[in-house]
């Protein structure tokens, strides 16, 4: 599954790190959500393909985020 993270709009809940930090964490320099690396599309830390076990825990991050940031598809 293909995630986007509309980073411009987080702000900085923690909720999808803190649902799903296999695959979300908090950058330290601008304090938005990112990919962690193991999982991103190149290099862009908004960009990442979820593995078929993460799909669950993505998939609730992106329903409870409350900006409405996080895409899959
Ligand atoms: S849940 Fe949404 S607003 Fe909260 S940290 Fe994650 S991306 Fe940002």
């Amino acid at each position: 599954m293909n995630v986007t993270i509309d980073r411009s709009g987080c702000v900085s809940c923690g909720t999808c790190w803190e649902t799903c930090p296999a695959f979300f964490e908090q950058n330290p320099d601008d304090s938005f959500s990112q990919v962690i690396e193991h999982y991103r599309m190149g290099k862009n830390p908004a960009e990442g393909s979820a593995p078929p076990e993460l799909d669950p825990c993505v998939t609730e991050s992106a329903d409870l985020c409350p900006a409405q940031v996080i895409r899959c598809e």
